[in-house]
């Protein structure tokens, strides 16, 4: 039977370990032609391994998000081998630092905010022509319940998680006459690398597995979508209402 995403072409970043991974394993499933990257070209290679035992195809791009031309090569060189983009999932993430906010560094600052912000927007920039240019374009942005619960000492990550959410709200709204659907979710708690960073006391097996995560997020890169600008809960497994300003 064929794939939802036959044909299809999407781009995930930080697809070398957890719930990135996970997805772009999904996304080959379903047919697309996996674009993945990261900086860890080990787990890239697992990645590239598993896709192809199960019949599918990637490329691999090897890039640290912190590098903004390289960005803009990566949407070049997407435009130059298909002319557009089917699926972005935007997933490439860092905690920074879980500290009172006087106690944060300017340096460990300014990363999480370049990677989780500033690269965000430059991926943005960089593919939205391509996706455009799609018959059904769809983006996904992932965020966090962090954006919205602004628990003590989480400033600096709910501060990045909710600029994302912000830009792609906006970019919603100017592409909504489009067929792009573009979407932020929050995963909630899984079991990853990250997550354990953030909770090293908590018993990882409490938590879902990225696999299923990444089964809950990947109908939002799938041509149905119908919503945009919307932020869809996993946990929930529907889209939360953002409230209009009164
Ligand atoms: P992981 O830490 O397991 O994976 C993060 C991915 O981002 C890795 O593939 C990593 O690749 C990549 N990455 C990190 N820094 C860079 C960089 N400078 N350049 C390029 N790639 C980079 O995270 P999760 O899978 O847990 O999280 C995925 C997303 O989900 C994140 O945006 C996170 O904020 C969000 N999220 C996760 C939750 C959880 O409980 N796990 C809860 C809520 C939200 P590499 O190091 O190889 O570059």
């Amino acid at each position: 039977m064929a794939g939802q995403l036959e044909g299809r072409v999407a781009l995930v970043t930080g697809a070398s370990r957890g719930i990135g991974y996970q997805l772009a394993k999904l996304l080959a499933a379903e047919g697309a032609h996996v674009v993945a990257t990261a900086r860890t070209v080990g787990g890239l290679e697992d990645l590239d391994d598993e896709i192809k035992a199960a019949g599918g195809s990637a490329t691999l791009v090897p890039l640290d998000l912190a590098d903004m031309a390289g960005i803009d090569r990566l949407g070049g060189a997407i435009h130059e081998r298909w002319g557009k983009l089917d699926v972005l999932v935007a997933n490439a993430g860092s905690l920074g630092v879980l500290a009172p906010i006087g106690h944060i560094e300017a340096k460990t600052f300014e990363k999480t905010m370049m990677l989780n912000v500033t690269a965000t927007w430059r991926l943005i920039r960089a593919v939205d022509p391509l996706l455009r240019a799609s018959e059904a374009g769809r983006a996904v942005f992932l965020s966090s319940g962090a954006a919205h619960s602004c628990k003590a000492f989480w400033s600096l990550y709910a501060a990045t998680k909710a600029a994302g959410e912000a830009m792609v709200r906006s970019w919603a709204n100017e592409t909504a006459n489009l067929p792009l659907r573009v979407n932020s979710v929050n995963p909630g708690a899984t079991r990853t690398a990250m997550r354990a960073m953030a909770m090293p006391g908590e018993d990882p097996d409490t938590l879902p597995k990225a696999t299923d995560v990444a089964a809950a997020i990947l109908p939002l890169t799938l041509p149905s979508v119908t919503q945009t600008g919307g932020l869809f809960d996993v946990r929930k497994n529907c889209f939360l209402a953002y409230r209009d300003p009164e």
